[in-house]
């Protein structure tokens, strides 16, 4: 292949910007794959829209995109301004008021979209509006309205988010809007579904559930970006496919000072538990207004990579910035520069904690041999793309081809670090059969050539999820025929 393996993978969201004429194309020949649809914006027919616009762009260059829709959740704002915004400054004394009521707003105050506000906060309490721009000191509670000190000078504009240092605001994950998102959801065939805001293993087990009452296989991603999650950290990712470090709204309600610390443990957490990991938010902020990243973007997405994450993520440089193609190239650079500096390192010790299944045990003798032999490749014949994703866990230094006849299954693969779905059906193969008929399929995609030794892993039920119990050394003969490998 001419183009190095990228084995980071890119989301991007998809906003205004997107939507010109030719940028998706560009986005999924740039590299992206994964897209996020924000269900905080637009109506079910724009989201239906783009769906149809990136399965199609997908299916134009022959790749594998994922979609991933992402839940509102329960985020708080201030109602609107008569004026559309005010300006304050430190010391003003200015009001929340939480009925349903409440007039637009002026310099002295404003409503509030979640009426139990007034029951969560104290006098003491540190509230932050705009992603943590301006600060305000609550000083007394007074029927429905919340009365506060302005801390620092600023403007304030329309609906602009409200967070609580230290967070304790006691409302749940899933709105009333969410769940009929995620009904929205599925019918749009999602392959990831994000839940904001989540608290618990609850918040993520009642989304799961109306998920898949809805009829859908999604990957179920937790956002941490509030302090309770953080709290209950390894119960969330036990409950998830995917945690997101959601950065913004973490960094508002823990601060911005603990935040490097808690990626790396959030990342850890994650590899930790077979899970999926996705770094957002900022990575590249100043791309929306700039053709290229500042240096220390560079070395942030550069850092989250060396911290182990499967994908990074990009929001607003996408969504709406002057500069979508350019900030996915950019991406793309820094993941391959950083995963040539990467000296991976292969953890046996940890890894061997999780082993409970023959599937499990199957990829880590994979990642033991290609740590002793010299393979090209691990080959994973899988149904729902789970040995792929396991096996990516130990951060191998050879690709490992995820190859299944379900599209469902190989999107959710394009999430995964390390792995690189293929479309390859071997049903109703025997192992062997199968083993040699994939060689021969990636031999003929490019992706192997003759003399390359591989790893195959399969099992003998492919029909079956968790079924893998076989692992195969094999050689790459002439044309792509599979020899047995006698020495090593
Ligand atoms: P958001 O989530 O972009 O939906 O707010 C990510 C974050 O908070 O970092
Ligand atoms: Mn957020």
């Amino acid at each position: 292949m001419s183009q190095p393996l990228r084995r980071t993978k890119i989301l991007a969201t998809l906003g205004p910007a997107t939507d010109a004429p030719g940028v998706l194309a560009g986005l999924v020949r740039a590299g992206v794959n994964v897209v996020r649809l924000n269900f905080s914006h637009g109506t079910p027919e724009q989201h239906a829209a783009r769906v149809a616009a990136v399965r199609e762009a997908a299916a134009e260059q022959g790749r594998e995109v994922g979609i991933l829709a992402d839940l509102q959740g329960p985020k708080i704002r201030i109602e609107k301004f008569a004026g559309g915004k005010v300006s304050l400054a430190a010391g003003d004394e200015f009001s929340l008021l939480c009925r349903a009521d409440a007039p637009p707003g002026d310099a002295g105050q404003v409503g509030v979209s979640y009426l139990g506000l007034v029951n969560d906060v104290h006098p003491g309490d540190t509230l932050l509006l705009d992603d943590g721009l301006m600060a305000v000191e609550v000083l007394a509670i007074e029927g429905d309205r919340i009365r506060t000190r302005v801390l620092t000078d600023g403007v304030l504009s329309d609906r602009k988010g409200l967070n609580r240092l230290g967070g304790g605001l006691s409302l749940g994950a899933l709105t009333d809007q969410d769940k009929d998102h995620i009904r929205i959801a599925a019918g749009l065939g999602v392959d990831f579904l994000a839940v904001s805001f989540c608290r618990s293993a609850a918040d993520m087990d009642e989304a799961r559930a109306l998920a898949v009452a809805a009829g859908s296989d999604a990957f179920l991603v937790a956002k941490i970006e509030r302090a309770e999650a953080i709290e209950n950290l390894v119960e969330i990712t036990r409950a998830s496919d995917v945690v997101m470090v959601a950065r913004g709204d973490l960094g508002v309600e823990i601060g911005d000072a603990e935040l490097p610390g808690l990626q790396k443990k959030i990342i850890r957490t994650a590899l930790e538990h077979n899970r999926i990991v996705i770094t957002a938010t900022q990575m590249l902020q100043s791309m929306v207004d700039n053709p290229i990243p500042t240096r220390a973007e560079v070395l942030d997405v550069a850092n989250s990579v060396i911290d182990g994450t499967d994908a990074v993520m990009l929001s607003a440089e996408t969504a709406s910035g002057s500069y979508p193609v350019k900030a996915v190239e950019a991406m793309v650079r820094i993941c391959l520069g950083a995963e040539r500096q990467f000296d991976h390192d292969t953890d046996f010790e940890k890894a061997q904690r999780g082993l409970e299944r023959a599937d499990q045990a199957i990829a880590m003798a994979s990642m033991f041999l290609t740590e002793h032999i010299d393979v090209r490749a691990i080959v994973a014949l899988t149904e729902s793309g789970g040995t792929a994703r396991f096996l990516s866990r130990f951060r191998s230094k050879v690709p490992i081809y995820g190859l299944s006849r379900h599209d469902g299954a190989r999107r959710r693969m394009a999430l995964v670090r390390d792995v690189f779905p293929v479309n390859f059906d071997s049903a109703g193969q025997s192992t062997r059969e199968a083993a040699r008929g994939a060689v021969r399929h990636l031999h003929g995609l490019g992706l192997l050539a003759e003399g390359d030794r591989v790893i195959i892993t399969s099992g003998d039920h492919m029909e079956l999820h968790g079924a893998t119990n076989t692992l195969r050394l094999l050689k790459v003969g002439p044309g792509g025929a599979a020899e047995g490998l006698g020495e090593l």
